[in-house]
């Protein structure tokens, strides 16, 4: 399956590109009595990839009709968002800036080295520094004009940011080639999560929190969902043996599954790595490292668990960042 690019700055364009990703049934056993599907959103576009693609089209809009000349965001050296910012910059006409957490390094990762490729410009500060990245005056600290600029938070985790999770959510709706029970998505600052959380009705979300974040992925949904003028309690439950089905029985809203970080961001065990292996030789679906394959053993943690029921119909949103693969090389 070719990916293809995203050519236009363009909300229909981009649109019509989410309607026709692909969807991928996994067959091969690794999830006995469910239905398992893959929604190949790392197929929107090969560089621009999935969720930060979604998270990035109203900004990118939004900077075009304020006439910003350049976009300045943040994030670490592995960053996907930090990948998909400095293409949309080389794509769409923008100057980029990356503000990234931490002295360079002498050898950049393969993340930053395309940033760079792609135009990016680079500026390293310290965590101390970064902690700040909020804070007014920030950007004039670091020498950066801002006139012209319009700054996008790590993650694409704004509201514009929300609101392309939920066109995803709406096209989800639309797409589906069965009804689905459950839609998964991995979280990392929980905005993804609250986006579909928010706009698919006909399926319970559960979102899997894969990073060591505490309690602030529950917290930036619940934030979000409260901006959007939504109820905004979510069930959180801790590790395995949850009952998933029992959670979402009366509610179409959304649950949070922690304690599936695998030792946090960056780590992949042994385990995880055959699952990978697994997935992959089964579904010929590419599997990302920090966020699907611990998405998918959330899964499986699950269903092996008898906490889903029987023949569930359920969709694993493949949030991309593919391109992060090459840390684990
Ligand atoms: C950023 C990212 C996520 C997490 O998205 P949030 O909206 O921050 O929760 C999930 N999957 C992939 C591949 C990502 O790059």
């Amino acid at each position: 399956m070719m990916p293809h690019f995203l050519d236009r700055l363009d909300l229909q364009v981009f649109t019509d590109a989410a309607f026709r990703i692909p969807y991928q049934q996994v067959r091969g056993g690794l999830f006995p009595g469910l239905d398992v599907w893959v929604r190949r959103d790392d197929l929107i576009d090969p560089l621009i990839s999935g969720n930060k693609a979604y998270k990035l089209i109203h900004n990118l809009i939004e900077a075009r009709s304020q006439r910003a000349e350049t976009i300045v965001t943040c994030g670490g050296a592995w960053s996907n968002h930090i990948h998909s910012v400095a293409a949309s910059g080389a794509r769409f006409g923008f100057n980029t800036i990356g503000i990234i957490r931490g002295e360079r390094s002498p050898v950049l990762s393969a993340t930053l080295r395309d940033a760079e490729r792609l135009g990016m410009k680079l500026i390293f500060v310290t965590r101390a520094q970064y902690r700040r990245r909020y804070e007014s005056g920030f950007i004039e600290e670091l020498g950066l004009e801002n006139q012209g600029v319009y700054f996008v938070p790590e993650g694409g985790s704004n509201l514009a940011g929300v609101r392309g999770t939920q066109l995803l959510g709406r096209v989800i709706e639309c797409t589906a080639p069965v009804d689905f029970d459950q839609v998964w998505v991995a979280c990392g600052t929980g905005a993804t999560f609250a986006g579909l959380s928010s706009s698919i009705q006909r399926s319970s979300v559960v979102g899997v929190e894969v990073l060591k974040a505490g309690e602030s992925v529950r917290k930036s949904a619940q934030h979000w969902l409260a901006v959007l003028g939504q109820s905004s309690e979510i069930n959180k439950s801790i590790q395995a043996g949850v009952q998933v089905p029992h959670l979402l029985s009366n509610e179409r809203m959304g649950c949070l599954l922690g304690g599936y970080h695998g030792g946090g961001y960056g780590k992949l065990s042994a385990e995880l790595r055959e699952l990978q292996r697994m997935l992959e030789d089964h579904s010929g679906v590419p599997i990302e490292s920090v966020y699907i394959v611990k998405l998918f053993n959330a899964l499986q943690k699950i269903n092996n668990s008898g906490n889903i029921s029987h023949g569930e119909r359920v969709l694993i949103v493949h949030s991309g960042g593919l391109q992060g693969r090459r840390g684990y090389e």
